[in-house]
């Protein structure tokens, strides 16, 4: 079958258009749903119109791994068998437009769109929220939109990507940038505003994450040899975002906090519009990193959450002891957690069920991620509800504003036929995990 296809994500201001390409595999692409978990993996470059390279390396990207993959390369194939890709190469044709046609596009010529507003501010900041949180090491989920951000003019190409990330639930993200030599992280913003470390909960896999793509990239990882004249440098080519210099309302943090995506910002160069004929090189030292970066979204623990009767839950909390950031189950019940190899004490709970707590031995070099379902038996008792859980609940719905982009606070599926007994359904592999259900539950 169709391994690409070409969707509309967005009309802006112009009437031009920024466009995905999704890359699945297979007549049975939507039937696969629920059981297969194939986990949903994004791209997205040229958010600052005039940083054109990840652009043109993304489309170099999609091109490739459709040609290898008719051509049987079974790397490619193993990749796209497992992982839905999907990829924008321009978030801002606006403003590569504008920089296309201008003289000074090193400096700030088409960063912006056609309104003026840098793209790459415009989400809701949440980092800010989350980090004046008065206990922060109570279990959280996905953090709502502020009411305010939408007093404030939003960009139709924010919203767009906003909308698009509420229908898919993306595990992992890269946005790519140009005009310095480094990958970013969460945060991207300190407490004290300061240039220093401003780690999230997962820092760990987050750090993992960049170096996969620092260590496969021929240049990031040789640090000092190659900063950018006008550069921020961090050790090995990675670090928090707020290590190299504070930003609010940037993509990488709020699709984190909303939308439980882990997110990296690469800065691919410190050309922000190189010449055409630096892109073959250009190819060739992030070809190998962005490969790595694609196979990375399999690692820590996947599943399902199912009731009494074998349905999927949705909106179940995936919690990991000692990590305060939950995932939540989406509309069909399944869920992603990335984690580093260890033991952990994973618990799903939700209203109304029981909780239930296993625990989860994540070996080295793990090239899978591990299948843990939960099956969850509703709570006879009379439902109580602490104080704190009660206010907690209503601030939430206070700030819960979702549905003014389209979608709403869990990640959902839409577009995929619930109907799938044509489907072919994937094999599940024997994964080399250790799960043990165990009785205590988290606090
Ligand atoms: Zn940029």
């Amino acid at each position: 079958g169709q391994t690409a296809t070409r969707l509309l994500i967005g009309r802006i201001r112009s009437g031009r258009v920024a466009f995905l390409i999704r890359i699945l595999l297979g007549k049975a692409e939507f039937c696969t749903r629920g059981s297969a978990l194939e986990p949903e993996v994004r791209l997205v470059a040229n958010i600052h119109g005039n940083e054109v390279l990840g652009r043109e390396l993304l489309v170099t990207l999609a091109q490739h791994l459709c040609a290898m993959h008719r051509r049987g390369d079974s790397r490619v194939s193993s990749l796209l068998e497992r992982t839905r890709v999907h990829i924008v190469p321009s978030l801002n044709p606006d403003g590569y437009q504008f920089a296309t046609e201008s003289m000074e596009r090193e400096l700030f010529s088409g960063r912006m769109n056609m309104q003026n507003m840098d793209l790459n501010r415009n989400f809701p900041d949440l980092t800010n929220i989350v980090l004046r949180m008065k206990a922060p090491k109570r279990h959280w989920g996905p953090v709502p939109i502020p009411d305010e951000y939408w007093s404030d003019e939003v960009a139709p190409e924010t919203r767009a990507v906003m909308r698009w990330s509420s229908s898919i639930p993306f595990v992992i993200s890269a946005n790519l940038h140009g005009g310095d030599l480094l990958i970013r992280y969460p945060y991207d913003l300190s407490l004290t505003g300061e240039e220093e470390s401003s780690p999230s909960p997962d820092e760990e896999v987050f750090l993992h994450l960049a170096s996969t793509y620092a260590d496969a990239h021929k240049i990031i990882a040789n640090n000092g040899t190659e900063s950018c004249p006008l550069g921020m440098s961090a050790a090995g080519g990675v670090g928090s975002g707020a290590q190299v210099y504070n930003l609010h309302g940037g993509m990488q943090d709020f699709s984190y906090l909303h939308h439980g995506c882990f997110e990296i910002t690469v800065e691919l160069g410190c050309k922000k519009f190189p010449n055409a004929s630096e892109l073959e090189q250009e190819w060739e030292n992030n070809r190998e990193a962005l490969f790595s970066f694609l196979e990375s979204v399999h690692q820590g623990i996947k599943g399902v959450v199912r009731n009494e009767n074998g349905r999927g839950i949705r909106g179940i909390h995936i919690a990991v002891k000692g990590n305060p950031r939950d995932v939540v189950t989406t509309r069909s019940g399944e869920y992603w957690r990335l984690l580093q190899p260890g033991t952990y004490l994973v618990q799903a709970s939700g209203p109304g069920y029981l909780p239930s707590l296993k625990r989860v031995y994540i070996p080295e070099g793990m090239r899978h991620a591990g299948q843990v379902n939960f099956k969850l038996q509703p709570d006879p008792r009379p439902r109580r509800i602490t104080l704190q859980r009660w206010k907690q609940r209503r601030w939430m719905a206070k700030h819960a504003s979702g549905r003014r982009h389209g979608g709403d606070q869990l990640n959902t599926r839409h577009g995929y036929p619930s109907d799938c007994s044509g489907g072919k359904e994937k094999e599940i592999r024997s994964w080399l995990i250790k799960v043990e259900v165990v009785v205590r539950l988290l606090k």
